[in-house]
């Protein structure tokens, strides 16, 4: 079942990814003229969990 595991998106990560969503089109309480410390921590979030996974499944590994 590795590909339920490679599809299945844990929550903080879908909140993350709603949260840089959000920010598309809007603010948040958060935002301040500088950006936004809630986006921030959500694009690193996402960035983290793309890296691992890639590392997890070796996509980010060019066929031979
Ligand atoms: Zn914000």
């Amino acid at each position: 079942m590795a590909e339920q595991r490679l599809t299945r998106v844990p929550f903080y990560v879908e909140q993350a990814s709603y949260c840089v969503g959000l920010h598309e089109r809007a603010t948040c309480p958060h935002c301040v003229a500088e950006g936004c410390p809630t986006l921030e921590e959500a694009r690193e979030v996402l960035a983290v969990y793309r890296a691992d996974r890639a590392r997890r499944y070796g996509l980010d590994k060019r066929p031979t």
